[in-house]
């Protein structure tokens, strides 16, 4: 057949990408009709999951959580609630449209010092919810208009996530990271507009609050006009940020104020349990604007981690560090073991670089470093052993080749 037109729109061979016969050739379909097919199909999926979706409890939740993230019991109890709360609602809601009490939903604002797992609950929550997240940076946000990401651009990326299934987009995650780097500027001799501070969190308060917002076309290429909206309202946002100083503002106002429940002396006394005391007042005195605060009432505190904490990062959890360097090694056909106290001096080198767990793989990379380097040469390796050594004085570690080789281990 000569120039044959696809059998749904009818456009002609000519005027289309690709046309794709069928096995008999009497009938065609155009590569848009494909799409249009696609994102009907995938919209159906979508409503199918969403009225039978199951929601793990709260207890579920945690345990979940608890196959990731170490330590933060307090922490993953109270997300584990909040987000079953917020997708409860976002169902109910959903489910019945006629005589109901609408219910309002709870962001959520993740306090903790950088690298004690803020980002990764949020991103395991949204994993194991199957839902589309995005991590945003508040510092690179500005005011829309001014030089730098605007607000709505982080609404344009969870789209995107979603492939651009503005259903799907609408129950996503977006965790905001640094918002405490978005505070007011507190200095008053500076009369230009706060753009990327108080300015920011005024753009964030429409999508946070939850609104229908357009999202320009000039940022958005693939999709159409009239598609360049979405509704924020079953959007979870989950603020964080590190928040340094914030301990002595609450500690200033638990000194000067005689009653309140929080007024008891700290037996704890540690550099962070002010972490259980937040209250609003202390976030609008560290220059969160009272509207912003307003729109996070569920504050969360997360505690720095200890050495156990940190030891266990390396071994425990899903993917830990232990097991994916294992893993790279394995692809050279070697076995890559750590003994008990090179894991222990790990570990206390990370906690003095106080970057959190961030550190474990600084730490790990540098020790590394090497023996990845010449591993991929040495024929016949079997195993590398790292031994405490190996970390506190770089010491190389004990490398065991196969006997047809060598014919005993040796210190390298
Ligand atoms: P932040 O608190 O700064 O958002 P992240 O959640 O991004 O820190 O953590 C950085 C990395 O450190 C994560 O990718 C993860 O591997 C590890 N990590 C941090 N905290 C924990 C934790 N409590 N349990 C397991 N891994 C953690």
């Amino acid at each position: 057949m000569q120039n044959p037109n696809c059998s749904f729109c009818g456009r002609n061979q000519d005027s289309v990408k690709k046309l794709i016969s069928s096995p008999t050739c009497n009938c065609f379909i155009c590569d848009t009709c494909v799409e249009v097919c696609q994102s009907i199909l995938s919209a159906k999926s979508i409503r199918k999951n969403y009225t039978t979706l199951h929601l793990p409890t709260p207890k579920e939740i945690k345990s979940m959580l608890d196959d990731y993230i170490v330590g933060q019991d307090e922490a993953k109890r109270a997300m584990a609630v909040a987000v079953y709360n917020h997708y409860k609602r976002l169902n109910y809601n959903h489910n019945n449209l006629k005589d109901r009490i609408e219910l309002d939903k709870s962001n959520i604002l993740l306090i903790g010092p950088t690298g004690v797992g803020k980002t990764l609950i949020a991103k395991s929550l949204a994993r194991m919810l199957d839902v589309p997240f995005v991590c945003a940076d508040a510092t690179t946000l500005t005011e829309a208009g001014y030089v730098g990401e605007d607000v709505d651009s982080v609404l344009l990326k969870l789209l995107d996530v979603a492939n651009g299934d503005k259903e799907r987009a609408e129950m996503g995650i977006v965790y905001i990271d640094e918002i405490d780097k978005i505070a007011k500027k507190l200095d008053v001799r500076n009369f230009t507009r706060d753009v990327s501070g108080e300015g920011v969190q005024q753009s964030l308060l429409k999508i946070l609050e939850g609104s229908t917002v357009n999202l320009s076309t000039t940022m958005r290429k693939t999709q159409k006009n009239d598609e360049l909206s979405l509704d924020t309202s079953n959007i979870l946002f989950i603020c964080g940020g590190a928040f340094v100083n914030l301990g002595n503002i609450v500690d200033t106002r638990k000194k000067s104020s005689h009653i309140g429940f929080d007024s008891s002396p700290n037996l704890k006394n540690e550099a962070y349990s002010y972490l259980d005391s937040v209250e609003p007042a202390d976030l609008i005195e560290f220059g969160l604007i009272p509207e912003f605060v307003g729109r996070l009432p569920i504050v969360i505190g997360l505690h720095p981690l200890d050495k156990k904490s940190l030891i266990n990062i390396l071994t425990r959890p899903k993917n830990n560090l232990v097991e994916q360097f294992k893993t790279l090694f394995s692809l050279d056909n070697v076995t890559l073991d750590f003994s008990k106290s090179a894991l222990n001096s790990i570990a206390t080198k990370a906690l003095n670089l106080g970057l959190g767990a961030r550190g474990l793989r600084t730490v790990m990379e540098e020790v590394l470093l090497d023996t990845m380097f010449s591993t991929p040469n040495e024929n016949g390796l079997e195993k590398i052993i790292i031994d405490e050594g190996c970390v506190t004085h770089k010491s190389p570690p004990q490398k065991v080749f196969c006997k047809s080789n060598l014919k005993k281990s040796t210190s390298v």
